[in-house]
């Protein structure tokens, strides 16, 4: 078993923000990654980050690591299971390790959400594709679709617009209100981006891989489409299975519920990032550091108080002082 006075899980800007802080509170730091940078890493171009006018979303978690490195954090790379909360002490295991903190930050971000087809699952990787900077380039001068209404889906539909020949946009609602602006003003931009608006993807057509799909709507006196690939980027799910091992609260998004310092429901149990209810629908690079960063203040003061002598006392040996010592 190895201790740590902070145990940080998570591999996103929420969690690196929070070791940086943690490392600098003279604290032993351990931080868990299942995918290295999480959601930053494969965001593309980055240019509302303080600091940088423009960065890689995957340079920008490498410098992130860095920092961290530098500072003396542990890193171990793995899904990070819970096994135990023993008052205040916080087990938990990677493959066949075991690691003990006396505090916990839970920074373990949201999951892509799906469509939900029937043969989605199928065709992952066969035309069905969830990010854009990863399997985009792919495509060049091909004809690509991506199903979404947000700002995500929007910054998608630029990216593949300057790779591939042609890009449907299928977007549930009837305007694109969800676009930061200067994204949505690129966009009008696109020459070879065709936004349907009030369509939905109702079928995948391809058994080995995606060779069209069939749309609520027709364009061009058809409901079918051929496509190279289809892009998903219709929002993300918390990943709530930990804070619910926990019994941490959760309001009805499966977002766990903070307080201002990114206190959970449970003692010395800390969030921060996209997982968290705390700038409401609204979860981005510089929000997530920033609760990154009080996660690790809170979790220091926690140290600080109760506890430093709670968690330890099945770490070290106990010496009790003679004069504590009964005689029978
Ligand atoms: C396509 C796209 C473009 C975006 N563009 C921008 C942008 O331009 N600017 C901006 O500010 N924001 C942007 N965002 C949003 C931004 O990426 C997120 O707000 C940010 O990544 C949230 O950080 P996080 O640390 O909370 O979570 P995440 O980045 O999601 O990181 C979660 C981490 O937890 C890890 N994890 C999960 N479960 C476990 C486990 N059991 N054990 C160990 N590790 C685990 C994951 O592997 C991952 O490393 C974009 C998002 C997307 C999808």
């Amino acid at each position: 078993m190895q201790y740590y006075d902070t145990i940080i899980l998570g591999g996103g800007a929420a969690a690196f923000s929070a070791a940086i802080y943690s490392a600098r509170y003279q604290m032993t730091t351990l931080l868990i990654h299942e995918e290295f940078g999480g959601e930053t890493s494969s965001a593309g171009p980055i240019e509302n980050y303080p600091g940088f006018k423009k960065i890689d979303g995957f340079e920008l978690m490498q410098n992130m690591e860095e920092q961290a490195k530098a500072l003396g954090v542990t890193m171990v790379s793995g899904k990070a299971e819970l096994t135990e909360n023993i008052h205040h002490c916080f087990q938990v295991r990677v493959g066949k390790e075991l690691f003990e903190g006396k505090t916990l930050i839970i920074a373990v971000g949201m999951e892509r959400r799906k469509m939900g087809l029937p043969n989605e699952d199928a065709l992952k990787g066969k035309g069905i594709h969830y990010c854009v900077t990863c399997d985009g380039p792919v495509f060049k001068k091909k004809v690509v679709a991506i199903v979404g209404g947000g700002d995500s889906a929007v910054k998608g539909a630029n990216q593949l617009a300057d790779v591939a020949e042609k890009v449907y946009m299928i977007v549930r609602e009837k305007d694109l209100h969800r676009a930061e602006p200067i994204n949505f003003e690129q966009l009008k931009k696109k020459v070879n981006v065709h936004v349907l608006y009030e369509t939905e993807v109702r079928e995948l057509v391809g058994e080995k891989k995606l060779k069209s799909i069939q749309l609520s709507k027709s364009i061009n006196g058809s409901v079918t489409v051929d496509l190279h690939a289809l892009f998903v980027a219709i929002g993300a799910i918390p990943r709530s299975s930990i804070p619910h091992e926990l019994g941490v609260a959760m309001n009805d998004r499966s977002e766990i519920i903070v307080d201002r310092m990114m206190k959970t429901s449970v003692d010395g149990v800390f969030a921060a990032g996209d997982i968290t209810d705390a700038t409401g629908g609204f979860k981005q690079i510089v929000t997530a550091a920033a609760q990154g960063a009080l996660a690790a203040t809170s979790a220091y003061h926690d140290v600080g108080t109760h506890a430093a002598n709670v968690c330890n006392l099945h770490a070290v040996p106990i010496v009790m002082p003679a004069h504590d010592i009964i005689k029978t």
